[in-house]
């Protein structure tokens, strides 16, 4: 009877066993599969961009109870907020934080392990600064390119249990270590195409950039029969700031303009450094009329401008030549150099004029 008995237990206590296992093998392929969801999003990210898009719309997708996902880096020179704030934006994406240099040494003794357990307001502060509800636990993993710590993954949940000491690692060691290769790959990416593109002075785009840009705007402008216009902007007798002040102050004066002319273009504008102290600005689908009030408000923002970030007392005036293509009625392929040749014109009669002033170019049409 006994014998009976004892081998019934043992039947329930392997079947309950056996459901353990089934269950546990069952989560272990979900979290496998949410991984490798996460996985192969970062593999095809070509920016820093979508490289956190990738990891913010991943996380919570394939882990629901993971309520907010951050990709920490040191970025000393700011390089990365760069690369997140083109294109006009404030501020860099939600889930991206700027680590200072101590933020991960306090944390850990060995950078190999992720940290997991609980999440407290400062660990919340420093790794989910965006996160309005309250995080209970937290997964911080670092992410090491070569030897060297570039920053963390951070996952949060508002669950205490979501994350523990307990909590197996590998699979998450495996999308860390993909993830900071594909940080630096990022990285290394979008240095050779601003290196190309990108004019180091100032930051803005180039004159091959803007070239490219004008090719497309104008085959747009050709099918769409609006109206395109081009800016030269030169300042004024520059050479003087650099004789009277030097080449240092000179370069930092040149940047504050860039920052002056850029201030309040729409996304579609493009504006470029064309050379020395020339700038290049296209406005599409923006008039003639409309061009002369937006170059006017510019050169007043210069000439009023007091404060040029440097020791010395600077004052600045810029010239504009501005062309407009209005009606398409003429070749595409004369329609760039036309752009670019009457507001250069344009601008040489603005400096015969006396400086500090906007001149139009003769309309296409
Ligand atoms: P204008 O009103 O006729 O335009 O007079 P200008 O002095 O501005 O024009 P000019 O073409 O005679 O001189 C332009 C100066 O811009 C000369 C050059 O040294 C300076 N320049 C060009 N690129 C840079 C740069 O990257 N940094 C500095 N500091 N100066 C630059
Ligand atoms: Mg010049
Ligand atoms: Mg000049």
């Amino acid at each position: 009877m006994f014998r009976l008995f004892d081998a019934v237990t043992e039947i329930l206590r392997l079947r309950r066993q056996l459901s353990d296992l089934k269950s546990s093998v069952k989560h272990n392929a979900q979290v496998w599969s949410g991984f490798r969801f996460i996985e192969i999003s970062l593999i095809g990210a070509k920016t820093f961009d979508e490289l956190i898009d990738g990891l913010a719309a991943g996380f919570p997708q394939a882990f629901p109870e993971i309520d907010c996902i951050t990709l920490a880096c040191f970025d000393n020179d700011y390089e990365i907020t760069r690369l997140l704030t083109q294109g006009g934006r404030q501020t860099p994406h939600p889930a991206f934080v700027r680590l200072e240099p101590d933020d991960l040494s306090i944390l850990f003794s060995n950078f190999n392990r992720p940290m997991l357990g609980i999440c407290d307001d400062s660990l919340q502060r420093t790794f989910f600064p965006n996160f309005e509800g309250i995080l209970n636990s937290a997964a911080i993993s670092p992410l090491i390119v070569q030897d060297r710590l570039i920053g963390s993954l951070n996952q949060g949940s508002c669950k205490t249990n979501r994350f523990s000491t307990s909590s197996a690692t590998d699979m998450l060691q495996h999308l860390t270590a993909v993830t900071a290769v594909t940080v630096d790959n990022v990285l290394v990416h979008e240095r050779l195409r601003e290196d190309g593109l990108t004019d180091p002075l100032t930051g803005l785009s180039n004159r091959r950039f803007f070239e490219r840009r004008l090719k497309e705007e104008v085959k747009r402008w050709y099918r769409n029969d609006g109206a395109l216009s081009c800016m030269i902007v030169d300042i004024d007798f520059f050479k003087k700031v650099n004789d009277q002040y030097g080449h240092q102050v000179g370069d930092d004066v040149l940047k504050v303009v860039s920052t002056e002319l850029g201030s309040d273009l729409r996304a579609s504008d493009v504006l470029a450094r064309y050379g020395g102290e020339e700038f290049v600005l296209l406005l599409p689908e923006t008039d003639a009329n409309h061009t002369v009030e937006i170059a006017e408000r510019l050169r007043e923002r210069i000439a009023n401008k007091q404060d040029w970030e440097c020791s010395v007392p600077v004052s600045l005036t810029i010239s504009i030549g501005v062309s407009t293509l209005t009606a398409a009625n003429l070749e595409q392929t004369h329609a760039c150099n036309w752009l670019v040749r009457q507001a250069d014109t344009a601008l040489y009669k603005a400096k015969n004029r006396g400086r500090n002033c906007v001149v139009q170019a003769q309309e296409s049409g």
